[in-house]
């Protein structure tokens, strides 16, 4: 079911606009002003006449060209959609079966929609897909994209192939280039069978399918995409299984029983064996099951579906990287506009008998024929859904206005990288509220400018992908940042005068210094400079400090890998290459929001603080643990006091407060500080009482029964704070770092470019709605990472079978497909 939107702000809707309060609008835009239908599936059914008056009201008008679906016309009329001759260029959608010539394309409006990209063909026609994925092979590591089975186009590589074959007998099945549905698909055994006159493909057979209950089965599984630049990617959370007819039998004399060795529907349907049924309740009947059914099937028979729809996400992701370059191509030449075109694909999928998934093909327009109740179980909830992500905006095709939002934030918004960044972001996060049953499934192909603001948000929601190795090596290199900034501004302020924020500043660092070295296991010789010492001087010798106490930390870090066979969590954890370049490019800020968020998410910050003077200290102050522990409250009563008095403050930075160890704080106006409470009696102490701690901390704070006083910056926090943007010097590489395999990212970040500074510059309102967007995309993916399927898992499978090789490019998924 669409989400179900109320309209907020009454003063934006004009007395007429009644009917979408009833149900069927989402606002999108900057200011929430673009009307947005949502779809509701029953309303096939129904047709429920308040659901239809939304689109009547709008005149919104649709045509299908080419093809034929009564699904599609079926949905779109129940909500109130009128059909145009295929001439007619006033509509909202065109449906149609097959690509669209370029100049129709290039005269699309903003708010018309197609269901194709230009040059989809590169995934749907299986030679081109096959010739895109060998390309990925050899540029990207043949076992990285080894998704499908080996094949070749004849007769033009018949030498290759009789080659192959000779080294490796078996069965190879025979397909037309360009057809479907089974048609023209014939096993053969030998080279000698294969006609050379026309042309095929001739693929490796995959001789040890996985079977349920003796019979072969593919998946068909629906992917939506809404933009190949980025690449915008969705699945479907539910499929079809699809079971041949006959037992599976590899013998050689069956080669030619088509109901054995072919799953396609077309061709079993005309088996006298095939079995239908009737009851849309029960899936897991006859031969044709729901995807989930088959999971679960496979679960109760202990296989580990959650790997295996893992190693299908994956698979599917690098088969749309492997065409994307040339559709966003097209797309950039031949599409107006970013929303103009959307897709919806049918990827067939194999699965053998060890669980491995094989790309079988990609469909260009998947049937959405409703033969058996299951079909349309399925497939109307997810044409449903899918036009509701896809958004179509209430516009009359006939009255060309502009849209309300034109005006708005963006065009002020100087910078065109802020504006992508805003843009992508605010289309990711509406897509995603009206995403009904489609599983995010997000690749982003991003600039080298935007890789590191991505990852960084990247890191921020999906924390769990953080090792323990990986987190020392983020706070040894922010502190290196730190350190730099102060080497910087030691040489900017030579003149004699400091204010008291500088002043703070350093006895901060101090304070940090203090604490953190005498967590480490070696000594380490601090020298506090004197007071009498100018502010330069001052900044100097404590970046030197800074320097010797990041050297001892990073020695630290190292012996801890060296004594670990294997670091436990590291499995888990994102991707090396990736980290490493994030590490690398990061700014102060980036790595700042991801610590602190990394702490608030594990409730300590001992992972990268140390916890040797934490076990000291708590054996010594057991006793008064509890009164630590009222010390630490209003503590942090008086910080999160601050954070929230002030005006800038960024809201998710106080909320950290709550649970976290490291803080940000706002002094005033718009300077930013990050607060570490490397306070082992609160950093390292049981999790338990620290967030018991924490929680009445905030309570009280809700009841106003602390007051924030001066003291907070005398209490046991360590606060490093900055108040200047502070200069980009690129770190050395951090010792850990494996620079052999360094990616090829290019280094042109301009200055200290994190997008948090980029921020500073952008108005109130641009860095609300930011925040905004970046608090519902974190609580969205925290009710994913709430749910069954294991995010993290998926993480780490897609970065590091992925990323691995596509280093400019990242991509996640919130996956929760599971039986
Ligand atoms: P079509 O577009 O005509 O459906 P497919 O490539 O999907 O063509 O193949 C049709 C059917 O043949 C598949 O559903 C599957 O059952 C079987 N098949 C195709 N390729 C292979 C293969 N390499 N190994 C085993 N079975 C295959």
């Amino acid at each position: 079911m669409p989400v179900v939107r109320e309209q907020k702000d009454e003063s934006e809707s004009s007395s007429e606009e009644e009917p979408e309060k009833l149900l069927c609008i989402a606002w999108s835009g900057v200011s929430k002003r673009i009307p947005v239908l949502l779809f509701c599936a029953e309303a096939v059914v129904s047709k429920d006449v308040a659901i239809r008056s939304v689109g009547e009201k709008y005149n919104l008008a649709f045509k299908i060209v080419r093809t034929e679906s009564r699904l599609v016309r079926g949905m779109l009329v129940s909500h109130g959609f009128h059909e145009v001759h295929p001439n007619n260029n006033d509509f909202n959608l065109m449906w149609t079966g097959s690509h669209l010539k370029p100049y129709l394309l290039r005269s699309l409006q903003d708010f018309q929609k197609v269901n194709h990209f230009p040059r989809s063909y590169e995934l749907t026609r299986k030679d081109r897909l096959y010739k895109n994925i060998q390309r990925m092979q050899q540029t990207h590591g043949f076992q990285n994209f080894h998704i499908v089975p080996q094949t070749f186009v004849l007769p033009a590589e018949f030498q290759e192939f009789s080659s192959s074959f000779s080294k490796d007998k078996g069965a190879w099945i025979i397909k037309p280039v360009a057809s479907s549905r089974g048609r023209g698909i014939y096993l053969v055994s030998s080279p000698s069978l294969i006609p050379l006159d026309e042309n095929i493909l001739v693929s490796r057979y995959i001789s040890n399918p996985l079977l349920i209950d003796g019979f072969k089965f593919d998946v068909r599984l629906y992917v939506l995409v809404t933009s190949y630049d980025p690449l915008l990617i969705y699945l479907y959370e539910e499929g079809l299984a699809r079971f041949a007819t006959v037992k599976y039998d590899h013998a050689t004399a069956n080669i030619k029983n088509q109901f054995m060795h072919l799953t396609n529907y077309s061709v079993n349907k005309k088996s006298s064996d095939y079995v239908s049924c009737d009851d849309p309740e029960v899936e897991d009947y006859g031969n044709k099951w729901s995807m989930s059914a088959m999971l679960r099937y496979l679960r109760q028979e202990g296989k580990d579906t959650t790997l295996l729809m893992g190693q299908i996400e994956e698979l599917i992701i690098k088969a749309l990287l492997s065409a994307e370059i040339h559709i966003a191509t097209a797309c950039k030449m031949f599409v107006p506009y970013r929303c103009n075109c959307f897709e919806l694909y049918g990827f067939d999928v194999l699965i053998d008998s060890n669980l491995k998934p094989w790309l079988l093909e990609v469909n260009l327009s998947p049937s959405l024929a409703c033969d058996a109740p299951l079909d349309l179980k399925i497939k109307a909830s997810m044409i449903s859904d899918m036009f509701s992500l896809v958004g179509f905006v209430c516009q009359d095709p006939l009255l060309r206005q502009p849209r309300p939002d034109r005006a708005g934030i963006d065009s002020r918004m100087k910078n065109p990288l802020q504006k992508l960044q805003m843009k992508v972001l605010r289309r990711a996060q509406e897509e995603y509220d009206r995403r009904g049953g489609f599983v995010v499934f997000c690749t982003l192909l991003v600039s080298s400018a935007l890789f590191c603001f991505l990852i960084s948000w990247l890191f921020v929601l999906v924390p769990p992908s953080f090792s323990k190795v990986q987190a020392r090596m983020a706070f040894s290199s922010y502190l290196h940042r730190v350190q730099l900034r102060l080497l910087a501004e030691s040489k900017a302020n030579m003149g004699p005068a400091w204010t008291q924020k500088e002043h703070d500043q350093m006895e901060l660092v101090v304070r940090f210094l203090k604490r953190a070295s005498s967590n480490l296991r070696q000594d380490m010789c601090l020298e506090e400079p004197s007071r009498q010492l100018c502010l330069s001087d001052r900044q100097r010798i404590l970046s030197h400090q800074l320097g010797n106490f990041i050297q001892l930390y990073n020695q630290e870090t190292k012996q801890m890998v060296e004594s670990l066979d294997k670091i436990p969590d590291e499995e888990r954890c994102i991707n090396s290459n990736v980290f490493q370049e994030f590490i690398l490019e990061a700014s102060e800020n980036d790595l700042e929001e991801v610590l602190t968020f990394y702490t608030q998410k594990n409730k300590s910050a001992s992972v990268f603080l140390g916890t040797k003077y934490a076990i000291s200290k708590i054996q010594n102050t057991d006793s008064t643990a509890a009164q630590t522990g009222n010390q630490d409250q209003s503590k942090l009563t008086q910080s999160t006091e601050n954070c929230s008095a002030t005006k800038h403050c960024n809201k998710t930075k106080c909320n950290s407060l709550q649970n976290g160890h490291i803080q940000r704080k706002s002094q005033s106006g718009d300077c930013t500080a990050i607060e570490v409470l490397p306070n082992p009696s609160t950093a390292a102490e049981t999790e338990s009482r620290a967030s018991k701690t924490h929680t009445s901390a905030v309570r009280n704070k809700r009841t106003g029964s602390d007051q924030p006083n001066a003291a907070a910056l005398e209490c046991e926090h360590i606060v490093l704070q900055h108040c200047l943007p502070p200069p980009y010097v690129q770190p050395p590489p951090h010792p850990l770092a494996n620079m052999s395999q360094k990616p090829s990212l290019s280094k042109s970040r301009p200055g200290s470019a994190g997008l948090l500074k980029e921020t500073d510059s952008l108005s109130a309102q641009a860095q609300s709605n930011q925040l905004a967007i970046v608090s519902a995309l974190r609580k969205l993916v925290e009710k994913q990472a709430a749910r069954q399927y294991s995010t993290s898992s998926h993480i780490s499978l897609l970065t590091q079978h992925v990323s691995h090789d596509l280093h400019i490019r990242y991509m996640f998924s919130f996956s929760n497909i599971t039986a």
